[in-house]
């Protein structure tokens, strides 16, 4: 297929569910790792078209969700600063930390600046050598190659007025993390495809081996996902578990290399708290040794904040397929996109602004 309209054709869709609904004979709970994903679930129903034995959960797959309140509260701290310009991807400044979030910093007077790249904060950092220049370097293994990219840049040009404060996160140890949890109900999964393009899918056979589930590549298309859901069910019905590539016109096994090789040159593993679940071993990337200079946690002496989270907030049960947005009295009354208590309702990408967004409530 060579144009997009045809991922989202009704014939095609249709046959791809009649497929599903011949090969399902039993209840089975599939998660899709990935909140684009989510989204896409949502906004064309998917859900509902879906024969009535399959539950799709959601998984922890939003870089602005998952982001620690600790770190978020790191952000708001290094932001109100003097001679600070803080950059950032727009959505990260709606994200409430303990006690309000970057749009509240920058309506007291803050210099915060919306961003689409981390090479856009270098140019600033180079345009403004009197200020120190910080990006918000948050995200999956999806921006890390670009972030590491600015560090090599700032390093090339001698800059040492910018820095990143560093959150990653990846997607294998999250696995680990749900599939290892004693309250665990995901039989099978969707993997986001965006991620595997930079790291390949050779992580995943371990996981799909140790834990006994189907892994399945997918793209964010209504066909994609049908068609990874696909390939899920008919694993589970055989008792087979290997990992699949659904995703074959953007994806190899291998990855992009280059990628893989810049993020190894600059990051290295580190554990790493995720909101609302909490730390999750080796699950983060941290700045190496060698470019520690470049680390605004340090360099601006952030490191001992003690975050509050909104009690009413279930975003992490969520974010391991414990529950649903509908799951938590807050949704839709206390807490909204305009009035969001907890991140997954503030991100395009977070489960409860896509539930609100497209009226689902049961
Ligand atoms: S509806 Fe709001 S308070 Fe409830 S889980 Fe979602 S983000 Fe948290």
């Amino acid at each position: 297929m060579k144009y997009i309209s045809e991922y989202r054709d009704a014939h095609r869709v249709q046959t791809v569910i009649d497929e599903i609904t011949r090969t399902v004979s039993q209840p089975w709970v599939i998660m899709e790792i990935c909140g684009g994903q989510t989204h896409s679930i949502l906004k064309y129903g998917l859900e509902q078209i879906l024969p009535k034995e399959l539950e799709l959960v959601h998984g922890p797959g939003c870089p602005v969700c998952v982001t620690s309140l600790e770190m978020i509260d790191k952000a708001l701290a290094i932001a109100a600063q003097p001679d600070v310009i803080f950059t950032s991807y727009g959505d990260m400044l709606r994200v409430p930390g303990s006690d309000g979030d970057l749009f509240t910093v920058r309506a007291s007077g803050a210099d915060i600046r919306v961003v689409y790249s981390s090479l856009d904060a270098v140019k600033i950092a180079q345009e403004n050598p009197e200020k120190q220049v910080v990006f918000f370097a948050i995200g999956f293994e999806t921006t890390a190659p670009a972030n590491a990219m600015s560090v090599i840049h700032a390093q090339k040009l001698g800059l040492n007025n910018f820095s990143l404060l560093v959150s990653h996160v990846r997607v294998p140890p999250a696995m680990h993390a749900i599939l290892g949890s004693p309250d665990n109900r995901v039989q099978g999964f969707l993997a986001a495809g965006h991620v595997c393009t930079v790291m390949g899918y050779w992580e995943y056979s371990p996981i799909a081996e140790k834990y006994k589930v189907p892994i399945v590549v997918t793209g964010f298309e209504p066909l994609d996902i049908l068609q990874g859901i696909s390939f899920v069910v008919k694993q589970l019905e055989k008792g087979s578990y290997e990992v699949e590539n659904a995703y074959s016109r953007v994806v190899s096994y291998e990855g992009n290399q280059p990628a893989q090789k810049i993020i190894s040159q600059v990051f290295e593993d580190c554990d790493q708290k995720w909101r609302g679940i909490g730390n999750i071993p080796m699950s983060g990337w941290q700045l190496k040794p060698e470019f520690k200079s470049y680390d605004a946690a340090d360099r601006f002496h952030v490191q001992r904040i003690k975050p509050t989270e909104s009690p009413l907030c279930i975003a992490g049960q969520i974010l391991q397929g414990l529950n649903k947005p509908f799951d938590c009295s807050a949704f839709a009354n206390q807490c909204t996109p305009e009035h969001p208590l907890g991140a997954t309702m503030v991100s395009s990408e977070g489960a409860c602004a896509a539930y609100y967004r497209y009226g689902r409530s049961t």
